[in-house]
């Protein structure tokens, strides 16, 4: 996604839902008690439209539900204020986020007619098993399906996907990335799994039927991850849910919930690349590894955490991280006293 889209975005919390999701709290997760209607999203177009743009395009933003399962009635409203705002050039474009079995040929019809441009779709696992024990009720090959149809009606098309369900291992977790990749999606957002209070995932955790997915975990499967979506030039467009009021104050009652899980992940996968150019260096050196100014602070891990660990690792005097003049994500050994 360009770095110059400005998203406004328009919450419907679990509007069309047709199941209950063990892992979901849209009123926790968005922020957003009440769903949007018409009224809210022209306010916010208003809203939004007062603020100087430096250059960037406005993107309305549906999240939160299902939004082409959401009955007509109360669908229709919010696709003509969208696209009312579209014909004003209030905003540039539209976006939003629905389930792969609310898709076919007349809903994107619909789509393309109030000039939506993204679907998100939640694929969240490639793995029916999984799917299944996270209540999704649909499969693998629905969101194949929807995919393929997205992609061919011209739609740009971000999937989304889960860490750490019921049932998932780290193992299907890389599958899924490969299978999502496979259908050539323009973007992924990856989410790992976190226990919100008063959802079904919270009460199998409660009665010990699930373990939870760690923040340790989340890092640890994103960091095989990020590199099958770099390699394959899929952008990873956001990675761990976004921090808000209600989960920071308590609803987050366990699992991958951090702020800066991206950045961790990130770091993670520094620390692998330091470990293999260490392997073989003599104990008590003092080591530096040049890295890209840019990822200066990732390779130096948050509370200078790579360092301190691959010190003790190697039993170096010292470990430090340079600036060099090197690709992103490349790191290089630049001098072993
Ligand atoms: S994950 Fe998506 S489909 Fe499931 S309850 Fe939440 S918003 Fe609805």
């Amino acid at each position: 996604m360009s770095a110059r889209v400005h998203i406004l975005p328009v919450f419907v919390p679990h509007l069309g839902c047709p199941h209950a999701c063990v892992f979901c709290d849209q009123r926790s997760i968005s922020g957003a008690q009440r769903p949007a209607d018409a009224q809210t999203v022209r306010e916010a177009v208003e809203a939004a439209a007062a603020l100087p743009l430096k250059g960037a395009e406005r993107q309305l933003a549906f999240y939160g539900g299902s939004f082409t399962a959401i009955p007509l009635e109360q669908q229709l409203p919010l696709l003509e204020a969208a696209k009312e705002a579209l014909d004003r050039g209030l905003i540039g474009s539209v976006r939003l986020s629905t389930r792969p079995d609310a898709i076919d040929a007349e809903v994107l019809a619909r789509l393309r007619a109030y000039g939506v441009g993204t679907v998100e779709l939640g694929a969240q696992s490639m793995d029916d098993g999984v799917l299944a024990l996270s209540g999704r009720g649909h499969t693998a090959a629905d969101v194949e399906r929807a995919a393929r149809l997205v992609k061919e009606a011209g739609f740009k098309l971000i999937l989304q996907m889960m860490t750490g369900l019921p049932g998932d291992t780290d193992e299907k977790s890389l599958e899924t990335a490969r299978r999502l990749i496979a259908l050539k999606p323009d973007g992924v957002r990856v989410y790992p799994t976190v226990i919100v209070r008063g959802t079904a995932l919270h009460a199998l955790w409660l009665a010990g039927r699930y373990r939870e997915h760690t923040v340790e975990d989340a890092v640890r499967v994103c960091a095989r991850l990020l590199p099958l979506f770099e390699e394959a030039g899929v952008p990873v467009i956001r990675l761990g849910l976004n921090p808000t009021e209600d989960l920071s104050g308590g609803e987050a009652v366990a699992g991958a919930y951090h702020p800066a899980l991206g950045e961790l992940a990130k770091s993670r996968i520094f620390f692998e690349k330091a470990e293999a150019l260490l392997e073989g260096v003599k104990p008590g050196s003092a080591v530096t590894l040049g890295v890209c100014p840019g990822q200066l602070s990732q390779a130096i891990g948050q509370h200078r955490k790579n360092v301190l660990r691959l010190e003790e690792k190697f039993n170096l005097a010292s470990l430090r991280f340079r600036p060099a003049e090197l690709p992103r994500g490349q790191l290089e050994l630049l001098d072993v006293k």
